[in-house]
């Protein structure tokens, strides 16, 4: 079926690249028109070429978003650029593993403002006009660490547990104004994510982990999030777990 998000606006972050990059794609190919933020302009014009062909009328949004007022900002943008928005993906996010006796306390600092706090503002600047037009979707990319702390990931636990719980607390405040509010709990996707880690140790040992299993793809996540959005509208998919079938 084709064109089930025909005119529906759609803000993505973190899609200049994995998950963030296949839903805006998956989106687009479903009519949706897609604004697309992360820090990677060149990633991300790539990207809207790839959009602007779909029909999607691409909006790019260049932003540091470990800074609140930035993912307030992306959300005013969108809304001045297309007249409203209807989808918010908070998707975009940072790993950064390490066992907490070592760990580097500024680097958890903007794992943790990026991952929650930026999420937290551009939900808050997305609600007066979900709420105003009684319509709107958020999607929030937390993690099977958002439901399972394993050993070398306390924060990043932290911050997807974080996720989990804003995510659901919102979906109670917001249900009544037709906002939909859904929470994503990938296992392991074969992404650039863990490239990141600054630990070793830590990226040595869980890049051991990931070769030894099928990963899920950026494409399964995108599909997942696509099924969520294009429900009936008095169906809201509330939380997804999914890990890869290899993957205890
Ligand atoms: P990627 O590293 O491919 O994507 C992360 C995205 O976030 C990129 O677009 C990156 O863009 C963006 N980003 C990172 N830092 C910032 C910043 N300071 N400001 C703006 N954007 C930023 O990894 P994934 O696609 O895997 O990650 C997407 C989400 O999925 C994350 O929230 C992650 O925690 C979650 N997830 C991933 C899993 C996995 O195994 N891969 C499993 C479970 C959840 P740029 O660098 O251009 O800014």
């Amino acid at each position: 079926m084709k064109n089930r998000l025909q005119d529906r606006i759609a803000l993505v972050t973190g899609a200049s690249s994995g998950i963030g990059e296949a839903t805006a794609l998956a989106l687009a190919e479903q009519g949706a028109k897609v604004a697309i933020a992360a820090r990677r302009r060149d990633r991300l014009e790539q990207l809207a070429a790839t959009l602007a062909g779909l029909g999607a009328e691409p909006q790019v949004l260049v932003a540091d978003l470990a800074s609140e007022v930035e993912a307030q900002r992306i959300v005013k943008e969108t809304e001045a650029h297309y007249g409203h928005l209807d989808i918010l993906i908070n998707n975009a996010g940072v790993m950064y593993l390490e066992p907490v006796a070592e760990a580097d306390l500024g680097r958890w600092r903007r794992m943790l403002e990026l991952n929650v706090l930026s999420l937290i503002a551009s939900t808050q600047a997305a609600l007066a006009g979900m709420r105003a037009r009684r319509d709107g979707h958020i999607v929030n990319v937390s993690s099977v660490a958002g439901r399972v702390a394993n050993p070398n990931a306390a924060a990043y636990a932290a911050t997807k547990f974080g996720v989990v719980g804003f995510s659901e607390s919102l979906r109670r405040e917001v249900y009544k104004d037709n906002i939909r509010v859904s929470v994503i709990e990938p296992g392991m996707v074969d992404t650039e994510l863990r490239e990141h880690i600054g630990h070793e140790a830590s990226r040595r040992a869980v890049n051991a982990r990931a070769g030894e299993m099928r990963q899920l793809q950026a494409e399964d996540i995108a599909d997942t999030i696509l099924f969520c959005v294009t429900r009936p509208d008095y169906v809201c998919i509330n939380e997804v777990l999914m890990r890869p079938t290899d993957q205890e």
